[in-house]
This record gives C-alpha cells, sequence and structure tokens, in this order.
C-alpha cells in the first residue's frame, strides 16, 4: 500500500485520525444541545433539530470549525462545555506506536488539523501528542479549511513540503479528496474515527482501521536506528565507513532544506494564533456521509 522508502513526511489528521471522534460527535449531537435546550427552555428534540440544520449549513467551512463563532451565535462557553466532557478525549489504539516508528525511520510528523486553536490546546493538554509531533498546522491560523483549494498553497509557505514524497492521513473524504486534487500521491482515509461507530467503507481511497497496519512496513524500514538507540558507541560501530548505513534518526537534529526546527524542546511550533481568524469548531462527524 505505501512505500516508506518515498515518503519523507507524514501529515496527520486530528480528529477521527489521532483521536477518537467519539468525544467530539457526542460533543456536537448530544451535549451541546442538551445545554442549548437547557438555556432556551425548550426540549432536547426541538433542540437538536434547530442545531444540526444550524450545523449542516456551515459543514466544509471554518466557521464550523469556530470555537468561538459557535460561542457568539449559540450565546454558550463551548469551551468550558467541552472541558465538561473532556474525559472522553482519547489517542486511537497503536497511535503512540506509530508516531514513535516514524521518528525512529526519520520521518517528520506534522499535525494538519481544522479543529480551532482552543480545541487543539484542550486535547494536546490532555493527551500529550505534541511532544511526538515536530510541527502543528492549524487551518484557522491559513484562513482556509482543509476543504478548500486555497489551503494547501498555503501550508507551502509555513510548511513546505513535497505531495509526491508526503503521506497525508485523514477520516474526512472532502479533505481527502481536496487533497488528491493538490497533487499528493499518497493518501490514506480512516474507517474507524469514532470507536463508538460501526466501520465504515471506502472505495474511494487507500483505508485502514487504525495505525497497526502500517507499524510492520515502517518498523522493517528502520533496522538501522534500533542501533542507534542502543547508545553512540554502537552507532559509530554501524555506520563506520558508511554514511548510506546511517541511522535514520541519527540525522533529525541537524537542519534539512525546507525543514522546520522544533519550535522547544517538550513540543511542536505551534504558529500563532490571529485575532482576525476567529473561526471554531470541532471537527465533528456531520461529514459528506451525512448530507
Ligand atoms: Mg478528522
Amino acid at each position: 500500500m505505501l512505500d516508506w522508502s518515498c515518503i519523507d513526511t507524514v501529515f496527520l489528521d486530528m480528529d477521527g485520525t489521532l483521536l477518537d471522534l467519539r468525544f467530539d460527535n457526542h460533543f456536537w449531537l448530544e451535549h451541546v444541545p442538551l445545554r442549548y435546550a437547557e438555556s432556551r427552555g425548550i426540549s432536547l428534540a426541538a433542540s437538536k433539530d434547530a442545531l444540526y440544520a444550524r450545523y449542516q449549513a456551515l459543514l466544509g467551512s471554518l466557521q464550523w470549525y469556530c470555537v468561538d463563532h459557535w460561542t457568539q451565535e449559540l450565546a454558550l462557553d463551548i469551551a468550558m462545555l467541552k472541558a465538561e466532557v473532556e474525559h472522553l478525549i482519547a489517542v486511537h489504539p497503536h497511535v503512540l506506536s506509530f508516531l514513535e516508528a516514524l521518528a525512529a525511520a526519520g520521518k517528520r510528523r506534522v499535525l494538519v488539523t481544522n479543529a480551532h486553536q482552543k480545541s487543539i490546546e484542550l486535547k494536546m493538554s490532555k493527551t500529550r501528542l505534541d511532544g511526538h509531533l515536530e510541527h502543528i498546522v492549524c487551518s484557522h491560523d491559513l484562513l482556509a479549511a482543509k476543504e478548500s483549494p486555497e489551503f494547501w498553497p498555503r501550508v507551502q509557505e509555513v510548511e513546505p513540503f513535497d505531495p509526491q514524497r508526503t503521506l497525508f492521513v485523514d477520516d474526512s473524504l472532502p479533505v481527502l479528496r481536496a487533497a488528491r486534487q493538490y497533487g499528493f500521491r499518497w493518501l490514506l482515509a480512516i474507517l474507524m474515527p469514532d470507536s463508538a461507530q460501526p466501520v465504515r467503507s471506502c472505495e474511494e481511497f487507500d483505508a485502514i482501521e487504525d495505525f497497526s497496519a502500517l507499524l510492520p512496513g515502517l518498523e522493517a524500514m528502520a533496522p538501522a536506528a534500533a542501533n542507534a538507540a542502543q547508545g553512540p558507541e554502537s552507532v559509530a560501530k554501524s555506520t563506520r565507513g558508511d554514511p548510506r548505513t546511517r541511522p535514520a534518526s541519527a540525522g533529525r537534529d541537524r537542519p534539512c532544506p525546507g525543514r522546520r526546527r522544533k519550535g522547544s524542546r517538550t513540543g511542536p511550533l505551534i504558529h500563532g494564533y490571529r485575532d482576525d481568524a476567529r473561526l471554531f469548531g470541532a471537527e465533528v462527524a456531520l461529514s459528506d456521509e451525512a448530507a
């Protein structure tokens, strides 16, 4: 399915791909309607009818993903409501093993998300996934959603990449279609974004249920990196006189052309929040399948 020798960088979606979409689905489809019904003195059914129609009207836009937009529109503190159900935020199985295998194989790991900065901050504080990423690209900073044809050219300005040598994994078919249109060679869909929902089918893209499917190929690619983990002496012996056998991980501290350095020792570079990008949201399961 993938030829890892042809892939330098991996772009990963957050909600539904690295994280369980159960949180977002429960939050937008159940929790927000509940609190909205309470605030308006209406029934839960009437609240859901009203909100689902409003969601539908904004699907695929930055506003749909914008926490501040919904806070203003619904007169509810969306960030606070998320904290009420934050116990549902969870990392999908095998994600950490996959991220570590990518590092061992010398691949650059970049989160590319439509989630609003406030959602990213909440989820990173809960999961600590940012310690396993080199960079986080937030569509709200670029003023274009991943579904938009303007998105990927803007990503190039902050995270230069070769679409022929970059793998992109996402659970949204409209997002994957936009990436295909841009020219990505390697695309993967996620078949089980929400652990509370049945496995989906996907004929249009190569797809995986979870990241365990990618581990054997990745781990087979990085035997030299395993030597590096044994210590500097063994690395020196294993690479002496032959740069071709140099462990992939050994070069990760050197700056590479077209590559960005980590923002800090403890986490990835996150582009600064812009006041004019106040469109919020989270990635919810009301995708094209529900349209
Ligand atoms: Mg997603």
